[in-house]
């Protein structure tokens, strides 16, 4: 599908139906699938021939999905997983150990940040947290010998910082070690990290791509680019016998897709997480729209971030597609055709007028999510930072007025007046 655009590759690549067979991409919800001889099958457990045998390895309705992401990424392979955080967990452990070390953009989703600062360090990979907008040399300092992998986010949630994205490349290149970009917010329509040097992209497939709020999910990408026997001795899962599949070497045998078929085979066959074959249909449907969808988003977004400047009642509008944004010309540089329909704003008068103004709310919902078709708020003092005090919520850069506000593709007149008699009945 390589040489078509991406409007067309998210309607028709990875599943091409063959004379007579169905339209729509069959959900094959099947466990198992049936082989004639045990040699087959035989042949299949030793990563000896190509196949299906137990879905928790693989199924035909997930390897056609992941197939279309890799293609919109412009990768070579991908692995979707049960959930976001799943993608990021197994995209880091498939290529780090116990006494390793990963550097991570401290503006990074809250699970990102728990799942490497926290979890993982109870497995003995530690992590540095860095903040982003320092010059490359400043970064540098938190590269280690053992630093196995840089990880940012294209355009992080919640703090809707634009990553440099060739900066953390030349980071992580010039110590040997592969970048990982989460691209859940920016999506491949507007953003793809690969082009710019990220080697491995991630996804929470629950956000945009899906669209819906209908499946949690997530994926990997592997843009076959790193060159892990060039650092053979770092990355020894991937250039030695592994063991388990008698000894097998993943690069000398699966070239460009050693990184995914590892992930696959080991890490799916271990620790499992894959998603159902139902929610991978979901989000192939949701796929199929995907850079229709973006486009009125952004349009929507531009507008209401618009109206919240010029509004008195609004004291800051965090929004990377208003000129005067912090991040305005990264974003120019790598999202030039629109950035995300998420926008964070603070209001005057800080906790009482935040929870007036979204109880007020009649079309916005109040809800734990974002990235989908209908709009919807957050207010992090009283939701997802809920136990920290004011105090700690002021150092955690997080005012009590802030309102996350992730806009859907409704009518945009609507949205905005909504959002108008809110503010007015707060005031
Ligand atoms: C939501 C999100 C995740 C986690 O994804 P889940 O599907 O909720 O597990 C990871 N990264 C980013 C940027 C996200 O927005």
């Amino acid at each position: 599908m390589s040489n078509y655009q991406l409007e067309t590759k998210c309607l028709h690549s990875g599943y091409e139906p063959k004379n007579g067979e169905p339209r729509m991409l069959p959900i094959y919800q099947s466990t198992t699938f049936k082989y004639d001889t045990s040699e087959e099958m035989g042949k299949l457990f030793d990563l000896e021939k190509d196949g299906y045998f137990y879905t928790r390895l693989q199924n035909p309705t997930n390897d056609a999905v992941a197939a279309k992401i890799a293609d919109l990424e412009g990768g070579v392979a991908a692995m979707l997983t049960s959930s976001g955080q799943a993608a990021n967990f197994y995209a880091v452990f498939n290529i780090c150990e116990a006494g390793d070390h990963v550097v991570c953009s401290n503006a990074c989703y809250g699970g990102t940040f728990n799942l490497l600062g926290v979890t993982m360090k109870k497995l003995g990979i530690e992590c540095t947290f860095v903040d982003p907008d320092l010059p490359l040399e400043e970064l540098e300092k938190a590269m280690q010998p053992n630093t196995k992998a840089v990880v940012a986010e294209t355009i992080a949630n919640p703090s809707l910082v634009v990553l440099d994205i060739e900066k953390f490349a030349k980071l992580a290149h010039s110590h040997g070690v592969p970048l990982i970009v989460d691209n859940t917010f920016a999506t491949p329509v507007n953003c793809r990290p690969i082009e710019w040097g990220a080697d491995i992209v991630t996804h929470s497939t629950t956000k945009y791509m899906d669209g819906h709020a209908a499946q949690v999910g997530g994926c990997i990408v592997d843009s076959g680019n790193f060159d892990w026997d060039a650092y053979g001795e770092k990355y020894h899962g991937l250039t030695r016998p592994d063991e388990s599949y008698h000894g097998i070497i993943y690069t000398e045998r699966f070239g460009k897709k050693a990184y995914i078929t590892k992930a696959t085979s080991q890490l799916m066959r271990d620790l499992g997480s894959i998603p159902s074959p139902m929610n991978c249909f979901l989000l192939n449907l949701g796929l199929e729209s995907l850079p229709l969808r973006v486009e009125r988003h952004c349009y929507n977004a531009q507008k209401v971030a618009e109206f919240l400047n010029d509004h008195d009642m609004v004291s800051h509008v965090n929004f990377a597609g208003l000129p005067g944004d912090k991040y305005h010309e990264l974003a120019k540089k790598y999202l030039p055709n629109g950035t995300c329909g998420v926008i964070s704003f603070e209001l005057k008068g800080g906790r009482e007028t935040a929870v007036k103004f979204m109880d007020s709310l009649k079309l916005a919902s109040i809800a734990t999510h974002v990235a989908d078709a209908k709009t919807c708020v957050l207010h992090p003092a009283s939701h997802t930072h809920r136990q920290l005090s004011d105090q700690q919520l002021q150092e955690a850069g997080i005012s009590t007025g802030l309102i996350r506000l992730s806009v859907g593709i409704e009518n945009v007149n609507d949205i905005i007046a909504d959002l108008k008699q809110a503010l007015e009945q707060a005031r």
